[in-house]
């Protein structure tokens, strides 16, 4: 008689793919857990979404403290105006950013991703709202798979109206900060708000609840361009969430007075709660993969383990391949401190750029016309001189010629104008000595504070003369 072949599962280690496979309609349900990155992303988080909606509620000096006033193309902050011809200035500060940013991935991996990115931040509250009205993750599992009945009505229902709410709350406060909010939060509860507010207010709410509702991880693994590059930057001494392969396996279950080496087990119990609270369904036991955003929740959560089982913490923790391979985290590497270089020189180019920034601008158009002969036989040029005064207070200002020898500038050439007035100067140019052998030549002119000369602006244009005199 045959003897049958006694079948068990034999726990191994799955290929990455096998394990993260998933029906496309699964949903990720964290489990809760508390610990220090926890509580420093949270804070994190609070800071950055007080400052998103407070901000805006702000005042100074009379107007919305900021606000980027689209219809009249400039950008009021605290009290500052920038103009068109300003915004060099808010593209050097993007670069800044971008440097900074290269310069923390490069430190301490994806730290931006895990504690300060909106879309990390809104899925993490979005979770929350979750929580709150649908339980536990083993509930919400449950409520996943029941049919439909009152109880999941009510439940689902009170989560989207949350999710909604915020949503809607986040879109005003977007467009608030190109519109004044005061009048749009006014429109919005009276309903009269305008066609393209409206469009605009409902098109950030619609994004906002797909995005952190519904998309969640998948916008950081198929659609954040940042998620894509940025292992470029990482190095062997990068900071990543990592698991201590040697110290953890081989892993397994094992009582809680039982010495792992005796059991011929490492210190990881295979207790599956790493993965339980990852936001993005995988397991930090299988490496380092792109999917991982570096929020340190499987930290928190295995440390919260070593400490009941009464193993040292760090199974999972921040840690350098240099590190994992027995070596030690080089904190300055040329990398690192070219990225910090280059970030300082730029920070400072800003800074005095910032402060040497004139509050009084000057442009030139040149009449189409070439020359005239005026009434006293100069030859003459026209040209409309346009000022803006860039301060908070009303101006005097001069305008004259830059070295204008030869040169004579008839019209207005004493103004004043309100704070942010922009206006149009008509002026000529005449020549009043021959300048043989040049029909054309550089022309330079100024505008300057009537008190405070420093405060001053200069645009150059071109005169033009018959040849042959
Ligand atoms: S593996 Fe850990 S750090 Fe990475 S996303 Fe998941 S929980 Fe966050
Ligand atoms: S939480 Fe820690 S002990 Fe539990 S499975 Fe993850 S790595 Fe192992």
């Amino acid at each position: 008689m045959s003897e049958r072949i006694p079948v068990r599962l034999v726990e191994t280690f799955e290929p990455a793919q096998q394990k993260k496979a998933k029906p496309s309609n699964s949903l990720i349900h964290t489990r809760s857990f508390t610990g220090l990155f926890r509580t420093l992303r949270l804070s994190g988080a609070g800071f950055l979404f007080l400052a998103f909606f407070g901000t805006v509620w702000l005042n100074w000096g009379g107007r919305q403290a900021v606000l980027w006033d689209l219809a009249e193309s400039k950008f009021h902050i605290f009290g500052a105006t920038f103009w068109p011809q300003d915004f060099i200035l808010l593209s050097a500060l993007l670069i800044i950013c971008a440097f900074g940013l290269f310069a923390i991935t490069v430190f301490a991996g994806r730290v931006w991703c895990g504690y300060t990115c909106p879309q990390s931040s809104f899925t993490w509250l979005f979770m929350w709202c979750e929580k709150v009205t649908e339980g536990e993750r083993n509930q919400r599992i449950k409520l996943q798979a029941a049919p439909w009945g009152l109880n999941k009505l009510i439940r689902r229902s009170a989560k989207h109206t949350m999710w909604l709410a915020i949503s809607l709350l986040t879109g005003l406060t977007f467009v608030g900060y190109f519109t004044p909010i005061r009048p749009l939060a006014e429109e919005l509860l009276t309903w009269q708000m305008g066609g393209v507010s409206l469009f605009w207010v409902l098109f950030f709410t619609g994004a906002t609840y797909l995005n952190a509702g519904w998309l969640r991880e998948a916008v950081c693994m198929h659609m954040c361009p940042y998620a894509r590059f940025q292992s470029v930057m990482f190095d062997k001494d990068t900071l990543t969430i990592s698991y201590d392969v040697a110290r953890g396996e081989h892993r397994g279950p094992r009582k809680r007075d039982v010495k792992p080496a005796e059991v011929g087990l490492g210190d990881c119990i295979d207790c599956q709660l790493c993965v339980q609270v990852c936001p993005t369904g995988i397991d930090i036991r299988d490496g380092l993969q792109m999917e991982c955003i570096g929020c340190a929740a499987c930290i928190d959560a295995c440390d919260s383990i070593m400490d009941k089982m009464g193993y040292a913490r760090g199974l999972v923790s921040y840690t350098s391949e240099h590190q994992l391979q027995g070596g030690k985290t080089h904190l300055l590497r040329p990398r690192l401190i070219g990225y910090s270089a280059v970030l300082l020189v730029m920070i400072g180019a800003l800074g005095v750029a910032l402060v040497e920034r004139p509050m009084v601008s000057l442009d030139v158009t040149k009449d189409r016309g070439m020359f005239r002969e005026n009434s006293e036989g100069l030859i003459e040029n026209i040209y409309s001189l346009k000022v803006i005064n860039k301060t908070q207070q009303r101006q005097d200002y001069r305008l004259a010629l830059v070295d204008g020898d030869g040169f004579q500038l008839q019209g207005k050439t004493e103004i004043s104008l309100a704070p942010g007035e922009i206006t149009d100067v008509p002026v000529s140019v005449a020549m009043t000595a021959d300048k043989p052998g040049s029909s054309s030549q550089t022309i330079r002119f100024k505008v300057s504070d009537v008190d405070e000369p420093g405060i001053h602006s200069v645009a150059d244009s071109r005169f033009v003369a018959p040849l042959n005199r």
